[in-house]
Parts: structure tokens; C-alpha cells; sequence
């Protein structure tokens, strides 16, 4: 018998997106395409955002190929304009009733003893990771707020523990926390969701390969009680069920979605 907390034989948990237009910062790649693929793969027609005209193209058009609707922007996050007009574009879908906040970097310069990042790098990762998040909720809201949204944002665990690089990304992502909390209490009165969702190590281009050597894989094994390393679509499936309505009760939360690294 497999086990139920096999990847392998994760199956259909029939959390349902029917007839809601979810839009995906980020969409172009690992978390955030995952994300829009499983979204669509539920039944939401899919706003697929990212820097990348080609990858959000890649995922539109596969999520087409398998019977889903899907349009593409190709939209930097910190182009508070460009934001806007994306968040037009994705609303010809309908409107928007999900929006999933993935877009981010992990910036070289940035992982550097902090002395050594200079203030330029520093502002660069919380322009992109925090400034970006902003955008895509303050275009956002005017749809999610008429008649009822989820906002689900992608922080990281470096929000909640110091993981001792990455200045930064580390701030970035501990305001991505505190801003979800700020539009869980401002916006649910309009009816409007908002959680954070915090990785642990996913294995996707970001990560570059880091977590899939037989050494790390090693390492997972002794540091994370369930034994591995992430996947994309581990952390798209708490942002679909964040984004239904199973979660229609959950705001404001922090959830660490991390194989139990956090408290191990
Ligand atoms: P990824 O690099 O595979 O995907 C990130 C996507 O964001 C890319 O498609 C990229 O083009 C896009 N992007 C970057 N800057 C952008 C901008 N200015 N405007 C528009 N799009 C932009 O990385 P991922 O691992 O899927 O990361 C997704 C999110 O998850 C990030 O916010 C990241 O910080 C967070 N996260 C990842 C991990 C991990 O281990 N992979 C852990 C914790 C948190």
C-alpha cells in the first residue's frame, strides 16, 4: 500500500475553483506555475503573469492544451503600471476572485554577509519580492472585494526562522507575512481573504538544482521529518485549498508548508 504522504499518489483531493478567474504572479515558473496549472486543472480560468513573456506563454498554452482557459501577461511586478494593466488583462476572463502572489528572486548579491550587500541589491529583492506583492493586491482588490476574494501570498520560511543569509530577501518576505495580516483585517470586512503561505526548500529553478543532489537528498532525510525536500506542486495544493472555498473561514494565517523542517 502506498503511503498517503507519497507525492507519487497524491491524487485529486476534489477542492474545486469552478467558474472563478484566478490570477498567479510568477505564473511562468515552479511554485507559481504549479499553481496556475493545478488552479485551472480545478476548474479557474487562469491569469499566467511573470517577467517571462515565454514561460507565462508555456504554461497558458499547456493549460489550453488540456481543455483549460488560461491567458498570458508578460508583466514585471515592480512596474506598478504595468501591474495595472495586467490585472485588466486577466479581468477580460471575468472577475478576478483569486490571486496568488508568487512572482519573487533570490538575488546573488543579496545572499552576502550583510555588510557586504550594498543598499542598492538590498532595495532591488524588497522592490521585486515586497513591492511586487503590493502592486498585485492594490490592483487587485477592486475585483477580489466585489463579492468576495482570496488573496494567497508566497513569503518563505526565512520569514519566520533566521536562516542567516539573505538580507534582502529575508526582510522581504517577513513584510510579505505582516502585509497578508494588514489586508486580512483591512479587507474582510469586504469579504476579501488573505493568507500567507511560507515554503520551505522547494525544488524548482530558483533553487537551481540545490535540493535534488543525492547529498542534499541525504540531508533532507536527517533534517526534515518528512524526509525530503519540496515540489511545486506541494505548495499549490494548500494555495488552491487557501484559494477555495473549503478555506472560506481562514484568514490572516501563516502557514508553513515545509515537510515539518520548522519544528524539527
Ligand atoms: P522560480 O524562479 O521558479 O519562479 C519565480 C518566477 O517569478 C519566475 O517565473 C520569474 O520570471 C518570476 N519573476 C521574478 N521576478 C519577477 C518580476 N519582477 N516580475 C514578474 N515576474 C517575476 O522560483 P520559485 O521557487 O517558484 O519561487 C516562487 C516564490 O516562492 C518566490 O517568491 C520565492 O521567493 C518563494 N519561495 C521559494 C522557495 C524555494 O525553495 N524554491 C522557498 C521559499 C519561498
Amino acid at each position: 500500500m502506498r503511503s498517503m504522504n507519497d507525492p507519487a499518489s497524491a491524487s485529486d483531493h476534489a477542492v474545486r475553483l469552478d467558474d472563478i478567474v484566478v490570477m498567479v504572479t510568477g505564473g511562468g515558473s515552479g511554485i507559481g506555475a504549479a499553481t496556475a496549472r493545478l488552479a485551472a486543472a480545478r476548474g479557474a480560468a487562469v491569469g499566467v503573469i511573470d517577467r517571462s513573456e515565454e514561460h507565462a506563454a508555456e504554461v497558458a498554452a499547456d493549460i489550453a492544451a488540456r481543455g483549460g482557459t488560461a491567458v498570458a501577461v508578460a508583466c514585471d511586478v515592480t512596474d506598478d503600471a504595468a501591474v495595472a494593466s495586467a490585472v485588466a488583462t486577466v479581468a477580460r476572463l471575468g472577475r478576478i476572485t483569486g490571486l496568488v502572489t508568487s512572482a519573487g528572486i533570490f538575488h546573488g548579491p543579496d545572499l552576502a554577509p550583510i555588510e557586504q550587500v550594498s543598499i542598492d541589491d538590498f532595495r532591488h529583492v524588497l522592490d521585486v519580492n515586497l513591492g511586487g506583492t503590493f502592486s498585485a493586491i492594490r490592483h487587485a482588490l477592486p475585483h477580489l472585494a466585489d463579492g468576495g476574494g482570496s488573496v494567497v501570498t508566497i513569503a518563505s520560511t526565512a520569514a519566520l526562522r533566521g536562516h542567516g543569509f539573505g538580507a534582502g530577501y529575508t526582510a522581504s518576505k517577513g513584510g510579505v507575512d505582516a502585509l497578508t495580516r494588514l489586508v486580512a483585517v483591512q479587507c474582510g470586512p469586504r469579504g476579501v481573504r488573505a493568507n500567507c503561505i511560507c515554503p520551505g526548500g522547494i525544488d524548482t529553478p530558483m533553487t537551481g538544482g540545490a535540493f535534488a543532489s543525492e547529498e542534499a537528498q541525504a540531508r533532507a532525510r536527517r533534517a526534515i521529518p518528512l524526509g525530503r525536500y519540496g515540489r511545486p506542486d506541494d505548495i499549490a495544493q494548500v494555495a488552491v485549498w487557501l484559494l477555495s472555498d473549503a478555506a472560506r473561514y481562514v484568514t490572516g494565517q501563516t502557514l508553513p508548508v515545509e515537510g515539518g523542517a520548522l519544528v524539527s
